[in-house]
């Protein structure tokens, strides 16, 4: 028996069995063997939801050799990805056609499939998540049939499969809408908690993406913005390697590290502690390709809980929390990261049918997170927050089938494309029944 554990170390599973598929073939042939003997398969990414979503509780298929560009169409602008593939590497060889995605999270060692599979999501731009940069994709149902799946093919199985997760079938293959490649300027500065509130509607406005932060126990925020330039790549001006070791790893990860460590032993602390990073925090303009202008590598392990919230409920929701931090006896020394999308279309997307606001709290790995989480998350939920699926929560099928209009569409697919089961674990009971 092996061992499987995500990123948090939150979670962890014993699957019986292990295999790494090459191809929808072999994905087919596992699931048939398992549905066959009444077992269950899943499908893993790279353990990076903080949920036990992708826990493998009986057969584990894990996504390494089913990885790799297999088209690319530049008159449609699509790239199509087997769904293994590292979201990095996608990234990588996408600059290298001179192509880019639209947008996407804050890291990119998620593979494609389990980013999709929980709706993984940036900040800004006209694409809620990188689910809805998906214009087609393939999955292998729990009854063994290959399907694929887009706006015009099975547009029902389209609708839901995007963000599925891992209910509806293994994705063997993802296709992304691309966009030439461009250059990101981004700005990041430091601001007082009443300036960051009263102007996030003019940033949001004046800006392609922005991402702000709040450091709890203090007044210190910092917003950064990026926004499209109109240059072309040989013409960007990228930190010196110097800066961003120092900002990006010495700063956010090993200094942080450090800063983390001693607050979680002395948690009073913090506040100072917090305080401190606020100071250090120093306004900085860059420019880039898109992804090393989005994404930054985290060493720092964390637990994270995050809400989508109705856009003008956002700053509402931010100022409770807020309030409540400062009642509570918690001492929280990770930022607060607000986001926001666009409305998507997808069945089960946390930004379905409506402009959101994403309020994201993290604590240190080795912290206790039950008490502060389930605090914010009452405060989320009263403001009509749907929680991220790969992120931790703890709601149930009856409740969120109260936050999502179509939520009965999806389970109605998941009775047709999965009618034993073959895709359950623990998580899916708990959020899909
Ligand atoms: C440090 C860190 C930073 C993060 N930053 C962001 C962020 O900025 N924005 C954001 O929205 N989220 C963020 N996340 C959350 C993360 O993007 C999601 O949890 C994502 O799902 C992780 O992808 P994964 O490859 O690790 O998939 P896993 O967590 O392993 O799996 C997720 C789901 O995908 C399913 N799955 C995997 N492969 C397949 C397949 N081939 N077919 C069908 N289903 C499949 C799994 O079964 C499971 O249901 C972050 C997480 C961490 C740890």
């Amino acid at each position: 028996m092996s061992t499987w554990r995500n990123w948090s170390g939150l979670e962890t599973a014993s699957p019986r069995e292990v295999s790494a598929p090459v191809d929808a073939a072999a994905v087919v042939a596992a699931v048939t063997r398992a549905a066959e003997s009444g077992r269950q398969v899943k499908m893993v990414g790279t353990g990076h939801s903080f949920t036990a979503i992708s826990a493998p509780e009986d057969v584990m298929l894990r996504p390494e050799r089913l990885a790799g560009i297999v088209e690319v169409d530049r008159d449609a602008m699509t790239v199509t990805a087997l769904a293994g593939t590292p979201l990095h590497v996608l990234n990588e060889q996408l600059a290298r056609l001179g192509l880019s995605l639209h947008n996407m999270g804050d890291i990119a060692e998620q593979t494609l499939a389990g980013a999709t599979s929980t709706g993984t999501h940036g900040t800004g731009g006209v694409k809620a998540s990188l689910s809805a940069q998906l214009c087609g994709l393939e999955l292998v149902t729990g009854t063994g049939e290959v399907l694929r799946a887009s706006r015009t093919e099975n547009p029902d199985v389209f609708a839901a499969a995007r963000i599925g997760l891992g209910a509806l079938g293994v994705l063997t293959s993802v296709t992304f809408e691309v966009e030439p490649l461009g250059v990101l300027e981004a700005h990041e500065q430091p601001l007082g908690w009443a300036e960051g509130l009263d102007r996030y509607d003019e940033f949001v406005a004046d800006n392609h993406h922005v991402d702000m932060y709040w450091f709890p126990h203090t007044d210190a925020m910092q917003v950064k913005t990026n926004n499209r330039l109109d240059l072309d790549p040989a013409e960007a001006e990228p930190l010196s390697s110097l800066r961003a070791w120092l900002d990006d790893d010495f700063v956010a990860n090993t200094l942080f590290g450090v800063v983390n460590r001693i607050g979680n032993l002395r948690p009073a602390t913090v506040p100072r502690l917090n305080r401190f990073a606020g100071r250090l925090l120093s306004e900085r303009r860059y420019s880039d390709i898109p992804h090393k202008v989005f994404t930054t590598p985290r060493t720092v392990v964390f637990k994270e809980m995050e809400y989508a919230v109705p856009r003008d409920q956002g700053l509402a929701a931010l100022r409770e929390a807020r309030a409540r931090i400062e009642r509570s006896p918690w001492r929280i020394s990770f930022p607060v990261e607000i986001r926001q999308t666009p409305a998507d279309d997808i069945t089960l997307g946390t930004s379905t049918g409506r402009e959101s606001m994403y309020l994201a709290f993290h604590v240190n790995a080795q912290t206790d997170h039950r008490a502060y989480f389930a605090a914010m998350e009452e405060i989320m939920v009263a403001h009509g927050g749907r929680p991220h699926w790969g992120k931790v929560h703890t709601r149930t099928a009856e409740q969120l089938a109260l936050s999502y209009p179509r939520y009965e569409e999806f389970l109605a697919l998941r009775d047709r494309l999965d009618p034993h089961r073959v895709f359950d674990n623990a998580y899916l009971r708990r959020v899909l029944g």
